[in-house]
C-alpha cells in the first residue's frame, strides 16, 4: 500500500526522505553492529547526533549565542509544568494569554504552583482570533508571561509576538516551530512539543535566554531545574534519543530543500490555496476565524451540517486524505499542514473539497 496524505495534528506526518534515512540505518548504525537506540548516550556515535541536532535548530532558527538549546523529555505538557515550577516564586504573579485550550492548559498549571493572572481572555468571541497589543493588561513586574503561538485546535496564530519590555515572554511554540524566523528580541523562552514539526513524539525541544536561565529555580527535583539540563547539554539523564536522531534528520531535510526561506515560502503556497478555496466557496466551507490571525499550520472549518462533516471526512479517508476530523472539543474538520506535508497533499484536498462541493451543495 502507498503512503497515503495524512492531515492530523500530532504525531503527523514527517518527511519521507527522513523516514527512510532513519529505516535504511535502524538495525545497523554507521557500521556500529547495532541501532542508533540501543548504545549508550554517552558513546561517541550518539554525541555527534546529539551535538549535530542541536547545532541544526540553531542555525536554522538564528537562536543567538545567549540562549541555550535544550532537548527534553516529557513533552510540552511537562512544560506548563516546569516553567512556573523554575519561574514562578512565591510573592510573584505570572501572566497567561488566554486564546484557546492550550494556553488554558498552561494557565492551569501555573494556577497549580502560583499566583496566575490573565491579562487577556478570548473566551467570549470563542477563541476566534488573538488580542492585539493595546489590548493586554499586563502585570507590572510579573515573573513572566505565557503565550501559545499558535492554537493548534481553534486554528489561529500570533503573528507578532507581544511586546512584554522587560518581563519574559514564554511561549508554546508546539504547532508552529521551524515555520517561521523569531524575534529573539522580544521571546526569552520557546519550547515545542517534538510530534507536531519536528520528529515523532516524546520530546520538547526547549530554547531559553542565559538571562531567564539564571532566574531558575535550583530548590526543585532535578528532572524539572532548566539549569541542569542546560549545564548537562541535555545529557543530564538519559535523553530521548530516538526522536533526538529524528529531529536531526528533519532539521537536515529543511536544510537540503532549501532552508527556512523555503519553508516559509511552501507554508504560504499550501495556506493560501486552502483559505482561498474556502475562500471561494460562496460559505459552503466556512472558517470560524478572524482574517487576521488565522494559523497556516492548523487550518479549521465548518461544513453546513454535522451529517455533511461526517461524510466529508469519510469519504476523504476513502481516497486516501486522512486526519481531517476537528479536534472532538470543537467538532467540524480541521488539516494541519505542517513542514512535511507536500503541497501535493493540499492540491489534493483542495480538489477533493470542491468535487465534494459540487456533489453535496
Ligand atoms: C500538542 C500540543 C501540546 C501538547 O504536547 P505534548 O507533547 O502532547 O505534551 C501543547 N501545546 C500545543 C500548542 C500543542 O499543539
Amino acid at each position: 500500500m502507498e503512503r497515503i496524505f495524512n492531515f492530523s495534528a500530532g504525531p503527523s506526518t514527517l518527511p519521507v526522505e527522513t523516514l527512510k534515512e532513519a529505516s535504511e540505518k535502524l538495525v545497523n548504525y554507521e557500521n556500529s553492529g547495532m541501532s542508533l537506540i540501543e548504545m549508550s548516550h554517552r558513546g561517541k556515535l550518539y554525541d555527534a547526533v546529539h551535538t549535530e541536532t542541536i547545532a541544526l535548530a540553531r542555525e536554522l532558527l538564528a537562536v543567538p549565542d545567549n540562549y541555550q538549546v535544550l532537548l527534553l523529555q516529557g513533552g510540552a505538557t511537562l512544560q506548563f509544568g516546569m516553567v512556573p515550577m523554575a519561574f514562578l516564586q512565591e510573592g510573584r504573579t505570572a501572566d497567561y494569554i488566554l486564546t484557546g485550550s492550550w494556553s488554558k492548559k498552561a494557565y492551569n498549571d501555573g494556577k497549580a504552583v502560583g499566583t496566575a493572572n490573565v491579562p487577556w481572555d478570548g473566551k467570549d468571541e470563542n477563541y476566534a482570533r488573538m488580542p492585539g497589543q493595546s489590548e493586554l493588561n499586563l502585570t507590572d513586574n510579573a515573573a513572566y508571561v505565557h503565550i501559545c503561538s499558535n492554537e493548534t485546535i481553534g486554528g489561529i496564530q500570533f503573528k507578532d509576538f507581544p511586546d512584554t519590555g522587560d518581563v519574559p515572554l514564554i511561549a508554546d511554540m508546539s504547532s508552529d516551530i521551524l515555520s517561521r524566523p523569531l524575534p529573539w528580541d522580544k521571546i526569552d523562552m520557546a519550547y515545542a512539543g517534538s510530534q507536531k514539526n519536528l520528529a515523532p513524539s516524546g520530546m520538547a525541544m526547549v530554547i531559553i535566554s542565559d538571562a531567564l536561565l539564571q532566574k531558575a529555580r535550583k530548590d526543585i527535583p532535578a528532572y524539572l531545574r532548566y539549569d541542569l539540563h542546560a549545564d548537562g547539554n541535555s545529557l543530564y539523564n538519559t535523553p530521548p534519543s530516538f526522536v533526538v536522531w529524528m529531529t536531526g534528520l528533519t532539521l537536515k531535510w529543511i536544510k537540503s530543500i532549501g532552508g527556512m526561506a523555503e519553508v516559509e515560502r511552501r507554508r504560504d503556497e499550501k495556506a493560501d490555496m486552502l483559505y482561498g478555496m474556502m475562500e471561494n466557496s460562496g460559505g459552503y466551507y466556512r472558517n470560524p476565524v478572524d482574517t487576521a490571525t488565522r494559523s497556516p499550520m492548523n487550518v479549521v472549518w465548518r461544513l453546513p451540517s454535522e451529517d455533511l462533516e461526517k461524510k466529508f471526512i469519510a469519504e476523504a479517508q476513502d481516497q486516501g486524505l486522512s486526519g481531517l476530523k476537528g479536534h472532538r472539543s470543537v467538532g467540524g474538520c480541521r488539516a494541519s499542514i505542517y513542514n512535511a506535508m507536500p503541497v501535493e497533499g493540499v492540491k489534493t484536498l483542495v480538489d477533493f473539497m470542491k468535487a465534494f462541493m459540487e456533489k453535496n451543495g
